[in-house]
């Protein structure tokens, strides 16, 4: 099965260096060769260099031998791309997808670190994929209005050690149950918005609820899923029929291992439950590109969230954060795989 016939697309961002990453002046793992294709784990071209260009004849058989791996995405995104140029490519499409009645869902995986909540989010001065996303949605529904009536209510839930909580409003756990038109979220209230100014406010707002727990790892690992969901209702004003369609954007938690981190107890239990959410939702995927039936969306809360937002008439988005340095090998390389197999054709 060709990748243009699922609706799943894949793309892979690598971040710049970071201060540390240059500061430990480290080897560069990930290459990206064109717009498809990356490469990791190549060769180190500086020891050319360094002989001045003298091919060597010997090899230190000591030395791990690279992997060399070149990977194939949807597209591959250098350190020069900015939030805008992603937005334009790959969520833009999607608004026009919600618009005319498909469910749509964007996904950030990668390790802590790694730039999911930069390309998310953004920062004050550069705006992320979902500030972009939804002031383009607030567009389209303006010139659309006089045909239709536009009702859109956001919720933002976080999944937690398989807890769900309202970020919005600080209140959980919530329980999930399923109904006839699918898994519904106890007790959630949507909150109306009428622009997306508002939304920033309410991000804001919502991301100051997150759980978040430093470990020795990593000081900022964010250890829960973040998924923020927008209901649309569209009302045609002649014939008066509705529709609902929703946009989830899902900042997933950090993807390292449980191992990697020194937390034991509970720290242990929250890695494990991650892992749980994460790995459920690869499964979901690989399924869904290797056109299976069954699909096991009830392995975890995130997938069960998510049900109707996956597969089908859906359009997913998954973009794959790295960063390129040697300092994160396994991290990207893991990252990476994850990937391929979500893209697997
Ligand atoms: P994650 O959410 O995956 O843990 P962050 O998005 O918080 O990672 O990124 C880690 C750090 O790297 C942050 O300081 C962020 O501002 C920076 N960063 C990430 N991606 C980029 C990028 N593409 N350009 C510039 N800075 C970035
Ligand atoms: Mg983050």
């Amino acid at each position: 099965m060709s990748t243009e016939q699922t609706n799943i697309k894949v793309v892979v961002r690598v971040r710049p260096y970071n201060r540390r990453e240059l500061e430990q002046n480290q080897r560069q793992i990930v290459k990206v060769l064109d717009n498809n294709t990356l490469l990791f784990d190549p060769d180190e071209e500086d020891d050319e260099f360094f002989f001045q260009g003298t091919k060597q004849n010997y090899r230190d058989i000591t030395k791990r031998v690279n992997k060399k791996i070149s990977m194939d995405f949807d597209r591959v995104y250098d350190p020069e791309a900015t939030n805008q140029q992603i937005f334009e490519e790959c969520t833009s499409p999607l608004v026009a997808s919600v618009l005319n009645g498909y469910n749509c869902s964007v996904f950030v995986y990668g390790a802590t670190g790694a730039g999911k909540t930069f390309t998310m989010l953004g920062s004050e001065t550069c705006p992320g994929l979902t500030f972009l996303t939804m002031r383009e949605l607030f567009e389209k529904i303006q010139v659309q209005s006089t045909t239709h009536k536009f009702d859109v209510g956001v919720s933002y839930l976080e999944v937690y050690n398989e807890l769900v909580m309202n970020l919005l409003t600080k209140t959980g756990p919530l329980k999930l149950r399923e109904d006839s038109n699918g898994v519904v979220v106890s007790g959630l209230v949507l909150k109306p918005i009428y622009s997306a100014d508002e939304l920033l406010q309410l991000l804001a707002q919502g991301n100051s609820n997150r759980t978040q727990h430093p470990t020795d790892a990593n000081a900022e690992s964010s250890r829960s899923h973040a998924i923020f969901q927008v209901h649309i209702r569209m009302t045609d004003r002649k014939t008066g029929t509705k529709r609902t369609v929703k946009l989830s954007m899902i900042d997933l938690a950090g993807s390292e291992r449980a191992a990697s981190t020194k937390g034991i107890g509970v720290r242990f239990k929250e890695g494990a439950s991650i892992n749980k959410s994460l790995l459920a939702l690869g499964n979901c995927i690989n399924k869904l590109a290797d056109g299976m039936k069954h699909i096991p969306y009830r392995d975890s809360n995130l997938t069960r969230i998510l049900k109707d937002s996956l597969g089908g008439n859906c359009q997913t988005l998954m973009v794959a954060n790295v960063s390129m340095s040697s300092l994160t090998y396994e991290d990207t390389y893991n990252t990476l795989k994850y990937a391929s197999r979500a893209k697997k054709i």
